[in-house]
């Protein structure tokens, strides 16, 4: 399903944008140095699922793993624009869980092959109802929680995000066009869990909304 449900209506989603490393403890939790300048990859809009549906664990990983995250829902057309403007094409924001399948991704990372389909596998983008922009007065100053079977795993502000929105919008317009129910998930803060069929998932952002998904056998 390649949309997300806004106040006025369904927004199709064109592609997701997802920043790695963007916060410091989670670079440091995998080893890893953050990046200088925003750094992303593509998940395709076919592996959204909505609030109440399921992430399907495929039978090709043994480590799947829910990474709660603030999406940007773009609001217009965006090419080249200066950070001093990014907001004025900020539509609102999610609540976003980019699955991943880890096993896979460090096999391909290892590999130098890309990780597409460790992140990029049907249901693998829940993404919850959109709240606008005006709800949202600053969205670096937000709690950010995840929850497994009620257990919490993840919480933190959106506040500890390395490269903030503005910036982020920008360096990505300066290269692909950003277009109107476009999502640029910003990145997930440390404690990142694995999970399993029959976890419940909750994400939560203060002020913009929660996400519940369960995880099912794939096939
Ligand atoms: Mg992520």
């Amino acid at each position: 399903m390649t949309w997300v449900q806004a106040p006025e209506g369904r927004l199709r989603v064109g592609k997701i944008v997802c920043l790695i490393r963007n916060y410091r403890a989670h670079a440091e939790e995998f080893g890893e140095e953050p990046p200088a300048e925003p750094t992303y990859f593509l998940k395709p809009a076919t592996a959204i699922v909505h609030d109440g549906e399921a992430v399907a664990a495929p039978p090709n990983t043994s480590d799947l793993q829910a990474e709660a995250e603030l999406a940007v829902v773009v609001g217009s057309r965006a090419r080249g624009m200066p950070a001093e403007d990014a907001m004025g094409y900020v539509h609102g924001y999610a609540v976003f869980l980019d699955i991943t399948a880890r096993d896979l991704q460090r096999r391909a990372g290892a590999a130098g092959l890309p990780w597409t389909l460790a992140k990029g596998m049907d249901t693998f983008a829940p993404v919850s109802d959109v709240r606008p922009r005006e709800g949202v007065p600053d969205p670096h100053d937000l709690e950010l929680s995840l929850w497994v079977n009620g257990e919490l795993r993840q919480r933190a502000s959106t506040g500890d995000m390395i490269h903030p929105i503005p910036a982020t919008l920008s360096a990505i317009s300066a290269r692909l066009t950003l277009e109107r129910g476009d999502l640029v998930a910003t990145g997930t803060p440390e404690g990142v869990p694995s999970i399993g069929p029959g976890d419940q998932l909750e994400a939560a952002v203060s002020g913009v909304g929660r996400l519940r998904v369960r995880v099912e056998a794939g096939e």
